[in-house]
C-alpha cells in the first residue's frame, strides 16, 4: 500500500537536498503529483499474479504458445530511473493454458515494482511455472534503462537482454532455437 504522505514528505525532502525552492510555483504541486503518480506505476505491489493465471483452459494440442513485443515499464531498484522495452514469452503447455492477454497482464504486475531487469524476467517465468505447470517456460526481456542511458556510460539505445529458461527450455536447444526464430518473424 503506498503511503502518500510518506512519498510527499519524501518528494519535499529530496526537492530540497538538490537545492530547490519547493515553494517556487512550478513544485508546489509536485510531492502530490508525485505520490498519485506513484499510485499506478507502483501499483504491482497491490496486485498479485494469481488474478490473471488461476484461470486456465484445457487443451489437448501442447504446442508452444510464443506471445512477443510485450511492452513494459519498469523502475530500477539501484536508480529509482525508469527502464521499459519489450517481454517475449514461450511456454509449453502441459494441457494448460491462460487467456494471451493474461501473459501481458502477468509482466505489468511485477513491472510496476522496483525493479531489476534479471529479477523481473526470472518472476514472469516462475509465475508460469507455478500456476500453468507447462513443460517449459522461456521469457526473454530487452530493455532500455535511464540509469545507463542518461547517466553514467551514456550509450542512448543500448539494449540489456535478459532469458530465463525453466523446464524443458533447459534441456532441448531446438525449442530455444523455435522461439528466436519466432520472434523474428
Ligand atoms: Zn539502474
Amino acid at each position: 500500500m503506498i503511503n502518500q504522505e510518506k512519498v510527499k514528505q519524501a518528494v519535499r525532502l529530496l526537492l530540497e537536498g538538490i537545492g530547490e525552492d519547493i515553494n517556487r510555483e512550478g513544485l508546489v504541486e509536485t510531492p502530490d503529483r508525485i505520490a498519485r503518480m506513484y499510485e499506478e506505476i507502483y501499483g504491482g505491489y497491490e496486485e498479485h499474479t494469481e488474478t490473471y493465471l488461476a484461470k486456465t483452459f484445457h487443451v489437448k494440442n501442447n504446442e508452444m504458445v510464443v506471445e512477443k513485443d510485450i511492452t513494459f515499464y519498469s523502475t530500477c531498484e539501484h536508480h529509482l530511473l525508469p527502464f521499459y522495452g519489450k517481454a517475449h514469452i514461450a511456454y509449453i503447455p502441459d494441457g494448460k493454458v491462460v487467456g494471451l492477454s493474461k501473459l501481458a497482464r502477468t509482466v505489468e504486475v511485477f513491472a510496476k515494482r522496483l525493479q531489476l531487469q534479471e529479477q523481473l524476467t526470472g518472476q514472469i517465468a516462475d509465475a508460469l511455472m507455478e500456476y500453468l505447470q507447462p513443460k517449459g517456460v522461456m521469457v526473454m526481456i530487452e530493455a532500455e534503462h535511464m540509469c545507463m542511458t542518461m547517466r553514467g556510460i551514456k550509450k542512448p539505445g543500448s539494449q540489456t537482454v535478459t532469458i530465463v529458461k525453466r523446464g524443458e527450455f533447459l534441456e532441448n536447444p531446438i525449442l530455444e532455437d523455435t522461439f528466436f526464430r519466432m520472434l523474428r518473424l
